[in-house]
């Protein structure tokens, strides 16, 4: 039980707020242990994140948090639009080199569960990837409907559920919250 330095593989999935929250909240944490930490953002929100200020205000030598993707990919559409599909595929080639390389002890993929549950992306090279990560490497995988497959090679799970969420009473994005 006493194992040190064992490089967990992170899931924050489910349907309720805190998934890509969480993810910083653990970024907070390991940067004051002197780990590094990228942040991969699959799928880019249509705000100015707050979170991306911050990455600069702390430095590039503690986290780098690289917004990969368009901005927000149609929903419901029956065929993902061919660039996201690029964007998506070109995000996971950078962010796979970065996993394996060790060059950063906390690697986030955020929204990638988005991506596969989308099939913009394949879960096999992905699962593949964090069977094959250096040791001491963490690496969380946000978004809503993790894929089986990642859920299986993951040493911690954690479902979002949804009690309250403010949009039910028509409360709108607030800054510093959720952007
Ligand atoms: P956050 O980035 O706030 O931690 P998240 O990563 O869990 O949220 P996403 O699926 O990435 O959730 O959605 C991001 C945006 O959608 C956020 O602005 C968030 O407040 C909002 N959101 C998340 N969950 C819900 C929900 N259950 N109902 C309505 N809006 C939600
Ligand atoms: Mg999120």
């Amino acid at each position: 039980m006493a194992e040190t330095n064992k490089g967990l593989i992170i899931v924050n999935t489910g349907p309720g707020k805190g998934k890509t929250t969480a993810a910083l909240g653990t970024a907070f944490r390991a940067i004051g242990q002197g780990l590094r930490v990228l942040m991969v953002q699959f799928i880019k929100g249509s705000w100015h994140y707050g979170e991306l200020d911050t990455a600069k205000m702390l430095g590039e030598d503690r986290i780098q948090l690289l917004p990969m993707g368009r901005g927000f990919v149609k929903i419901g559409a029956e065929q993902p639009d061919p660039e996201d599909v690029r964007l998506v595929q070109q995000a996971w080639e950078f962010a796979r080199g970065k996993i394996l390389s060790g060059e950063y002890e906390l690697v986030i993929l955020d929204e990638i569960n988005y991506a596969i549950s989308y099939k913009m992306l394949d879960p096999a090279p992905v699962a593949e990837a964090l069977k094959q990560k250096p040791e001491n490497v963490h690496v969380i995988l946000t978004g809503r409907n993790a894929h089986p497959s990642i859920v299986e090679c993951a040493d911690l799970v954690t479902e979002m559920r949804e009690v309250k969420h403010p949009y039910q009473k028509g409360i709108l994005a607030q800054r510093g919250i959720d952007y």
